[in-house]
């Protein structure tokens, strides 16, 4: 076992040169423009998709039988609030990126560490925030936590910054600056300079939309200050908690262009609005999945699996779209090399199926009967991190074994 329990890290071991999974019985891409293919063995060498369906008889160190399961691209959680390692104040809870893990999430985004104890959000200065995003980086964001790569740092941006404070953040990683808590219409110019600053340091924008967060402290957004803001990324457009009204979330899906966030703590009836017209619109480009947790709405392990079960059996788009949406589509807002399996890209895979008892004959049929699907194996690079079966989901009614 390369993985002693939930919320401990993986145990070094060696690097394997070439791993090869065969007799795999699914195979999505996580490329919404094709998200599913036929491919029944795939070759990973020194953590990268080396091939798909290498010739019978290609060499390797060790091989690893599908056993007819289900192969998707680990899932990218866009919307995370970390604090400290693999810690969170928020529910008191340590050990909850491990957790996600084995709910099938390989790739996190941190949306802000705006849960640090004793931050006082009426009082942020520049150089505090920047300090955070510059901490979080260099500590949290410095390690893979039960191997799952964590993107943190992301800056909670006040008026009054700087270009050398987006030169500091930029320099430590960060690859995300929030509008939270920032008034934006009260200093339009200086948030779109703010944008632009970003972009010049290949950072992206995330604005926290709609009504009031747990925090108490953020800013209402809808479409007018979206309209004009043009930000890389609208977070949670269908509530996190409280959603725009349904006015503003239809003109910012017809009228803007910018990826369209859904999260885990929205509003279900906006959800299924929200999603319905983007795929109606042709524009499922734009979507984008996270869990917007840890927070107040707890800490939810199988959050981002639950996430495409919503909008594959109640939203009607296909197990494939959705996959894809979870780990292509949300790679793609933020910036980052993850979330798609093809011959060059990082080998950051679920090996999983139908669990037993479910309507589901497959993994693809189980998730459009909205069925939850049991992980057996996740890789990480090529590396194992979850072994056998998921400590999160039922197991698979069969699993994959080296
Ligand atoms: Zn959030």
């Amino acid at each position: 076992m390369h993985l002693a329990a939930v919320g401990q890290r993986p145990v070094e071991c060696p690097v394997m040169t070439k791993t090869l999974i065969k007799n795999i019985g699914e195979f999505f891409t996580g490329d919404l423009a094709a998200p599913e293919a036929l491919v029944s063995s795939l070759l990973i060498s020194d953590g990268l998709i080396s091939e798909l369906d290498p010739p019978v008889g290609t060499s390797c160190d060790r091989e690893l039988d599908a056993n007819g399961l289900a192969v998707l691209p680990g899932l990218v959680d866009g919307h995370v609030h970390p604090v400290l390692g693999e810690w969170t104040p928020v529910q008191d809870t340590i050990g909850w990126i491990g957790s996600y893990l084995h709910g099938g999430t390989t790739t996190m985004v941190s949306a802000g560490e705006l849960h640090t104890p004793g931050l006082d959000y009426d009082n942020l200065t520049p150089d505090l925030v920047t300090a955070l995003a510059e901490v979080n980086c260099l500590t949290t964001g410095n390690e893979r936590w039960s191997g799952v790569k964590l993107h943190a740092g992301c800056v909670l941006l006040v008026p009054g910054m700087t270009e050398a404070h987006f030169d500091r953040i930029a320099e430590v990683g960060s690859i995300l600056a929030k509008f939270i808590f920032f008034p934006l219409e009260e200093n339009c110019d200086e948030a779109k300079k703010y944008t632009e600053w970003c972009r010049a340091r290949g950072m992206r924008t995330k604005v926290h939309t709609g009504g009031v967060s747990r925090s108490g402290s953020s800013q209402i957004c809808g479409f007018k200050t979206l309209s004009w803001l043009q930000p890389d990324i609208a977070a949670h457009v269908a509530g996190g908690p409280i959603p725009m009204g349904d006015d503003d979330l239809d003109r910012v899906i017809d009228e803007t262009d910018f990826f369209l966030e859904v999260c885990s703590s929205g509003n279900y009836r906006s959800t299924i609005r929200a999603v319905s017209r983007i795929q109606k619109l042709g524009h499922l480009h734009r979507l984008t999945i996270g869990t917007d947790t840890p927070g107040g709405t707890g800490i939810i392990p199988r959050g981002m699996l639950r996430n495409i079960l919503l909008l594959s059996s109640v939203c009607e788009l296909t197990p494939a779209e959705t996959i894809a949406i979870a780990s292509g589509n949300t790679a793609r807002a933020h910036g980052l090399d993850v979330g798609v399996l093809r011959v060059g890209a990082v080998a950051d895979l679920i090996i999983a199926g139908p669990v037993k008892g479910s309507a589901g004959s497959t993994l693809e049929d189980a998730i459009a009967h909205g069925d939850l699907p049991g992980i057996s194996f996740i890789l990480v690079d090529g590396e194992v991190v979850v072994d056998t079966r998921s400590e999160q989901t039922p197991p698979p009614s069969k699993v994959a074994y080296f």
